[in-house]
């Protein structure tokens, strides 16, 4: 009989026991609106702002309603105008190619390397083409950040971090989001830290914050925002700026401030599991696992593999007979959309030339998240299904 994994791929923990005390107590007072504080209150999400600017070391922080909010935010706020062009990575999700379409940019593809990272030399042939990077460091993969803030610093090109699997992560040392102009974050329920929907916006750049605050609903109320720049600021922009509702509420805010207090310690779990998975993978024929980079510091909440160079039939055989004995696998070569995972020749209102060597890495990338419902067994029982359902498609010769 072969071994079958009856856990579930979509299931994350609870709510931590003091977070829903948190929220039980916004839901008794009713306030639920972030400016509906009484005198002498400090809003749960102005306090959420304070600690995550604190916890990624940035001088302004912004809590909105979701992650892709953030990021179009971050994009309206450091100044990119409807017919742009903005670059971004081959290999990424939907909702960024999509904050682009938000701000009325183009979006122009970077190509994706082996390390499932930024191609940097594509990234400096193509540099002269747009003002803004926007970087996604999808999966948690970070690039070499020294080398791409050299070129973009080089050709003047203004960088927005897609921070959605890097949240507690970093790069030599500095936290993920601290190189470019400003980064977002999500804490979308399959994240870091669960509040059903929500996102985070960081910069040190006090006119971005300012007008980002201003464009997520502040209304005149800005005030009451701690992890932002002085009235002075708001001053300079506040009559051109645009309000573009997207904030968070307290409710939310209640739920995180409890996650983040405990979010190294949830990075060093998922770590345990990835490690775990990541050795259980290792050497499997035909596979190649990703190597980490040792100036990177990763939240291995999801892990991906490659089987690079494999005909589509096999993969997809592999899929189906690990799908068959409970293992969730996604891939990332699949001619339509699926659930969650497209490419980038699937977001037609973006076009984009055909790029062959992206094609060939993103053709053999297999995908699975790791929630932390997940035991270190589990990990060890997934990692030897996948291994044996690969060993025995590529000794049928794929
Ligand atoms: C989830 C995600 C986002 C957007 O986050 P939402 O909160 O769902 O809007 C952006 N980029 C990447 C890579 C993501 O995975």
């Amino acid at each position: 009989m072969s071994e079958r994994f009856t856990g579930t791929f979509t299931q994350q923990e609870p709510i931590p026991e003091d977070a829903v005390e948190a929220a039980l107590a916004v839901l008794r007072h009713g306030r639920l609106h972030r400016y509906n504080v009484v005198a002498g209150e400090i809003a749960e999400t102005a306090l959420l702002e304070e600690e995550f600017a604190a916890f990624t070391g940035a001088r302004y922080c912004l809590a909105v309603a979701s992650g892709g909010y953030a990021i179009a935010t971050a994009l309206r706020a450091a100044g990119v105008t409807p017919g742009d062009s903005v670059l971004t990575n081959t290999f990424t999700l939907a909702p960024v190619p999509g904050a682009i379409a938000a701000v009325g940019g183009t979006p122009v593809f970077v190509g994706v390397t082996e390390q499932l990272t930024i191609d940097l030399d594509d990234l400096a042939a193509k540099a002269g083409q747009a003002g803004y990077l926007l970087l996604s460091h999808m999966r948690g993969h970070i690039c070499d950040m020294d080398r791409l803030m050299e070129i973009c610093d080089g050709a003047g090109i203004k960088v927005i971090e897609d921070c959605a699997h890097t949240m507690g992560a970093a790069w030599n040392g500095t936290p993920s989001g601290r190189h470019g102009v400003a980064a977002a974050y999500s804490t979308q329920t399959y994240k870091h830290m669960n509040s059903g929907e929500g996102g985070f916006l960081v910069t040190d750049d006090e006119e971005l914050a300012a007008r980002a605050t201003i464009l997520s609903g502040s209304y005149m109320l800005y005030g009451r925002h701690r992890a932002a720049p002085g009235p002075e600021v708001f001053e300079r922009v506040k009559y051109d700026t645009p309000n573009i509702s997207g904030r968070m509420d307290n409710l939310r805010a209640a739920i995180l401030r409890p996650q983040l207090k405990t979010l190294h310690d949830q990075v060093a779990r998922w770590n345990e599991r990835y490690g775990v998975l990541e050795a259980g993978l290792r050497g499997t024929p035909g596979l190649t696992v990703i190597e980490r980079p040792a100036a990177e510091t990763y939240v291995g909440s999801s892990i991906q593999v490659l089987l690079l160079d494999w005909a589509a039939e096999a993969i997809l055989d592999v899929v189906a007979r690990c799908a068959a004995r409970g293992v969730e696998l996604k891939w990332f070569g699949a001619p339509e959309p699926v659930a969650f995972t497209s490419r980038y020749d699937s977001w037609r209102y973006a076009p984009s030339a055909p790029m062959p060597p992206s094609d060939r890495v993103l053709a053999g990338i297999l995908d699975m998240r790791v929630p932390l419902t997940f035991s270190l067994e589990d990990c060890a029982l997934i990692a030897r299904i996948i291994r044996e359902e690969v060993s025995t498609v590529y000794g049928n010769g794929a």
